[in-house]
């Protein structure tokens, strides 16, 4: 329970029997990606029942995220599953074409032809490769091979300079919502949002369909980073995007990038993750690099709430190792993070009663070195206001409501907990959460804590009240 920054892990191939899915949750898995762009609708919910039952085992609270492929351009299948291009080869993208070869592949978007002209430059696979168009003929994108390499099935296709991209949700997005329902999805993420109606428009979908997920956007077109403003405003939180980011950005521009979008998103109490190729190198290879190490390290200095595996659980050699890496480098990274409370915070303006008390309970912590923030909620809402200053004083959420324990799964710094009392005496929940505390070995008796909760007790809603107990102390007259 002392990794603060979480970690969300892609479920595909190499991540789908009960064995190997159990060994990456308990190598630290807090959050699972189901990747819509991939795979078929059974199998994803085969999977999320596979986690379920593991999480059980394993008495975890673990979330589910399903990731909407939007409208990327992709291509079709190969025949064998992967070929491989070398510069100068000729390769046709054929709208036309249903298997594919050495010499051609199908497109998802059969409008592709329309928007090529001869000249442009297209990036396969997150850039990995790349075709000059030499010639646009009927449902034919005739390219050269600048940069050769594997291609593999149903990879991403980007223009460099952008403006590739069909309308923000397609229908089989809209049918993908409706599985995510279907699976009790805790996070819902956006592909290639332009703006905030984009995000309203798959929060309808999903709340038309019954859901209750948290909406994430996708940071992945230049579009989309000059929105950063109203994207966060309609969402819970954001994804840096960084495959398809740096196609449409440059490469050399997402470092600051990644760094100005955490910084954005936690000022406006909203939840990031930081993700792609992150330990890339690991899909085959049992130790990571040291770039990716430092990689890993920085974006847990830039303050994400969470990391993000994509191939490197989904389909490399090495799904546990790699997780059990990443936890190990965020542990060491939040070591040496300094902890100096952000005095910004201090000049903001707060109307809301809640959000006082949250950092009216934060700054108290912080000042007396308590051992822990024990936020009671109900929406899980104290503690995210709390946990986007890193005060050092980890903030354990108790909550009686399961869907705010899963959505707690994301959030830095925040531990959930659940508490069963519902009732309206003070004491008797102090004493659960208390008791609580103590057996997940978070405190002891005698132990400063610094507890938010709502008056009156047991009717929902509204964080009025901060209290600094001593655990275990008789608070009887
Ligand atoms: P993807 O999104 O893995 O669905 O492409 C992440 C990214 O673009 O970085
Ligand atoms: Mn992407």
């Amino acid at each position: 329970m002392s990794r603060k920054t979480k970690i969300v892990a892609t479920l595909g191939p190499a991540s789908t029997s009960k064995e190997v899915i159990t060994q990456m949750i308990a190598a630290g898995v807090d959050v699972v990606r189901m990747n819509f762009s991939h795979g078929t609708r059974e199998e994803h919910l085969q999977r999320a029942a596979v986690v379920r039952e593991a999480a059980q085992s394993l008495e975890r609270t673990i979330g589910v995220m399903c990731d909407l492929q939007g409208p990327k351009i992709r291509i079709g299948k190969f025949e064998s599953g992967r070929i491989a291009l070398k510069k100068g080869d000729t390769f046709i993208l054929d709208a036309g074409c249903d298997l594919g070869n050495e010499e051609r592949v199908g497109l998802d978007y059969r409008e592709l032809t329309k928007d090529v002209r001869a000249g442009d430059v297209l990036l396969l696979d997150d850039g990995r490769l790349v075709l000059d168009v030499r010639k646009v003929a009927g449902l034919e994108i005739i390219t050269t091979v600048r940069i050769g390499g594997e291609l593999s099935n149903n990879k991403g296709i980007n223009r460099l300079g952008g403006g590739l991209t069909a309308p923000a949700l397609t229908a089989k997005d809209m049918e993908d919502i409706r599985t995510a329902v279907e699976m009790k999805a805790d996070f819902l993420a956006v592909s290639f949002p332009k703006s905030g109606a984009d995000m309203y428009m798959a929060r309808e979908l999903m709340r038309a369909a019954g859901g209750h997920a948290l909406i994430i956007a996708k940071m992945e077109r230049a579009e989309a980073v000059n929105a950063m403003d109203e994207l966060l405003k309609a969402s819970d939180g954001i994804m840096v995007a960084r495959g398809d980011l740096a196609v449409e950005v440059g490469d050399a521009a997402v470092p600051g990038l990644q760094k100005k979008l955490i910084r954005t998103a936690r000022e406006h109490n909203k939840l990031t993750i930081t993700a792609t190729q992150m330990m890339e190198s690991m899909i085959t290879s049992p130790v990571p690099t040291r770039a990716e190490v430092s990689d890993v390290a920085n974006a847990v200095l830039d303050g994400t709430d969470a990391v993000m595996l994509s191939a490197e659980t989904a389909a490399g050699k090495y799904p546990v190792e790699t997780v059990e890496a990443m936890s190990r480098i965020c542990l060491e990274a939040e070591k040496t993070d300094e902890v100096t409370l952000d005095t910004h915070f201090l000049d903001r303006v707060f109307t809301r009663v809640d959000q006082s008390i949250a950092m009216a309970a934060l700054f108290t912590a912080y000042h007396l070195k308590v051992k822990a923030i024990a936020a009671l909620t109900q929406s899980g809402s104290t503690a995210l206001w709390i946990s986007r200053h890193n005060s050092g004083v980890p903030i354990y959420a108790l909550t009686p409501e399961i869907t705010t324990r899963y959505r707690l799964s994301l959030y830095r710094d925040v531990f959930p907990l659940m508490i069963d009392y519902r009732g309206h005496e003070l004491d008797l929940m102090l004493k659960e959460a208390e008791e609580k505390l103590v057996k997940a070995g978070v405190v002891a008796h005698g132990d400063l804590i610094v507890v938010t909760f709502g008056e009156p007790i047991g009717s929902s809603g509204g964080t009025n009240t901060m209290k600094i107990v001593k655990v275990g102390e008789d608070r009887r007259p």
